[in-house]
This record gives structure tokens, sequence and C-alpha cells, in this order.
């Protein structure tokens, strides 16, 4: 089998997705995912300059591929080139376990679980309105809410959100008692005095976790945090392959580990951090706020990793662009089940594009009080 073609398709709904379809002489598609939103065009010229050294290639060399996708430009590509690797990673087992007619996990040594646990987004809003959220939820069957801190519109005083963070952790912890998981999402829009804060003042109401405290590019700023709080912190999401992790993993400076299959070098890499991160005992927590594919490659990844805690599923499978994907994996009661079909469990319709056209726009933007910016 050898490689005839690599597409992109930007593909836009309430903001834009980046899908890659890699095709086969015998007629097997495969299909990725890339995660690093509002940078779709980017990720799609990445995967472009790496075509022309997979074209004609048995895709079936996932681990060879990988190695050539990344060095073979001599520079690092750096979280744009490592969401692309991941695209055509991903596509890459999906065509190798459609080719043997199996479903990904088996390659990734079968089931460990007989389904996985996911947690919903509860949408930003009043602390009132968001502990309705929270009950609705957990009414509905899932096990675990998980909100933002919040901000104040369109403004993030850091004080002020730390102190109404706490209230809405504390109200939501009331209102759903002891046994429900509660995660805050930080985004990291705290700096590391009051990140601490936040952690220890919600040590008392136990959430499963704090995820990302502060901003990724200096990892031993959660080293910094992690001498000053008890509180389970979840980190990950922004890191692209291994190398990233390193420090925060051998450390020990996470509980949980955030990766997302669609930037940090697709199923390959992130098998290989999952197996790092058993070493130190800490669950993965993939992170995904994004389309069906990557939903499908996450759910693979879990079934078939012992050190999992619980999947992000921002968007309910089969609920979302649901005629470019009229096949989706099984979801029930706030859990994702395993998908029979072989490879990843997504089936692709390509003449539903054209009702998906790219959305214009950029990321959203927080300020401070006096004008300046700070992290959304
Ligand atoms: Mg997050």
């Amino acid at each position: 089998m050898k490689i005839t073609s690599i597409k992109t398709h930007i593909v836009g709904e309430v903001r834009n997705f980046l899908f890659v379809v890699v095709e086969t002489d015998e007629g097997i598609t495969g299909i990725g995912e890339a995660g690093i939103t509002w940078r779709e065009e980017a990720m799609a010229g990445f995967v472009h300059a790496l075509t022309p050294s997979l074209i004609g290639q048995d895709p079936n060399r996932i681990e060879h591929l990988w190695q050539v996708m990344h060095r073979c430009g001599f520079f690092p590509g750096g979280r744009i080139g490592a969401a692309a690797i991941s695209a055509i990673d991903i596509a890459l087992w999906d065509i190798k376990a459609k080719a043997l007619n199996v479903p990904v996990y088996e390659l990734l040594g079968g089931l460990v679980r007989e389904k996985v646990v996911c947690y919903p987004h509860v949408p930003d809003g009043t602390l009132e309105e968001m502990v309705a959220g929270c009950r609705q939820k957990i009414d509905a069957g899932w096990k675990f809410v998980r909100f933002n801190l919040p901000s104040q519109g369109d403004n993030l005083e850091p004080t002020t959100s730390v102190r109404e963070g706490v209230a809405l952790v504390e109200a939501v912890r009331n209102e759903l008692g002891p046994e429900a998981e509660i995660i805050i999402d930080v985004h990291t829009r705290l700096d590391p005095p009051d990140a601490i804060a936040l952690c220890r003042q919600l040590e008392q109401c136990r959430p499963y976790f704090v995820e990302d405290p502060v901003r990724c590019e200096n990892p031993a700023a959660i080293g910094r945090l992690r001498q000053h709080v008890a509180t389970p912190i979840a980190m990950g999401e922004q890191y692209a392959t291994k190398w990233e992790f390193r420090e925060a993993l051998e450390n020990d400076w996470i509980d949980f580990c955030r990766l997302d299959v669609c930037n940090v070098g697709g199923l390959t890499e992130a098998r290989k951090i999952a197996g790092w991160c058993e070493t130190h005992y800490i669950p993965i927590a993939p992170h995904n706020p994004l389309g069906p594919v990557s939903t499908a490659a996450c759910l693979q990844l879990d079934l078939a990793t012992s050190n999992f805690a619980v999947q992000e599923c921002a968007r309910i499978p089969g609920e979302v662009l649901s005629d470019l994907f009229p096949v989706q994996v099984p979801f029930e009661n706030g859990f994702m089940l395993p998908p029979t079909t072989p490879g990843l469990g997504v089936e692709f319709d390509e003449a539903a594009l054209e009702k998906y056209p790219p959305v214009e726009g950029d990321c959203p933007r927080l300020t401070r009080a006096d004008g300046s910016f700070t992290n959304w």
C-alpha cells in the first residue's frame, strides 16, 4: 500500500476545524484532525510542506513516518508542526486499522475498560446559571462537571476572578454534594501568586483537578505552584511532543496529563507520553474541545490505556457535524463506548463539505481594567 494524496479541509462551524484526509492506492483512506484552533491555515500549510516526504510511502510504517515528519525538516516543527504531524499520524492509524479490519484500540493493545467516562463543558454565566448548568449535567447522567474560571465579561482582574472562582466552586459543591467530580479550567489566565491563592482556597471543595492554572512556556512555574498547593493540577494541552512534557513529568509537577492527541504528535506520541506518565502514576485526561475525529482518536487511546482518568467531551458524538461525519463513536449517559467498526470509528462524507465554509475571526480576548492584554 502506498500514500497517493494528502488533502486538508478547513471546516467552519461555530469555529474552524482542520481535517486531513490521507488517500492510498488501495482505496483505503484515513482521516485526522489538527488541534491549534484559529491557526488552521498555518497547520494546513505545514501538512502541505510534509506531503512530498509522504507520497509513495507505505502508510503502515507509522513510527517511521512519524520520525520522517518530525525530523526531515532539520529544524523542529514547533507546535504548528506537531499539530500537522498529529493529523497525519491519526489518519495513518485509521488506515492501518481499516486495512487489518479492526478498531484502532486493537492495535494499541486492546480494551482495558468497557467504557470511557467523560466530562462536559458547562457554559459561562452568572453563578446561579452555572450552578443550575452543573445540576443539569449531573441529572443528565454525567459524573463530572467542568467550567471556566470566571472573568468579568471581557475583563479579567485576577483578584476578582480568584474570589469569584472560589465562590463558584463552593456553590457547585454545595449543590451537587460530595460524590460529583468538579473541574475548574483556569485556561492559563493567572500568574503563579494568584494561581496559588486559588488552588489553596479550593482545597476544601475537593476539586477533581484545577486545569492550566498558569501558561505553559515556562514549565518551572508549575513547579513553583506545586511547592505551595495540594490541590490536584492538570496541564498539558498546549504541549507539543514528549519533550515538552519532560520536565513536568520527571519532576512530578502535574497530577493529571492533559495531552491533546491532535496537538502532541498524534496517537503515536500520545501513546509514548501515556507510558511515561504511567511510571509516575499520573493518569491521562486528554484535552478535546475539537471535532468528531479528535473525539474518536481520544476514545481509542483511552480504551487501551490503563492510566486513564477522564475524557474531555465538549461536543457530544453524533450531535456535531453529523452530515459531514454520518458515523461517529458511540456515546451514552456521559460515557463513550467502544466502537466495533474498523479504524477510528468515524466516516467522513466529503460531499457535505460545501455546507461548512471556513468562518472568519480570531481567538476571543480578555483585557485587564486598564485596557492591557491578558490571557484568554
Ligand atoms: Mg483547557
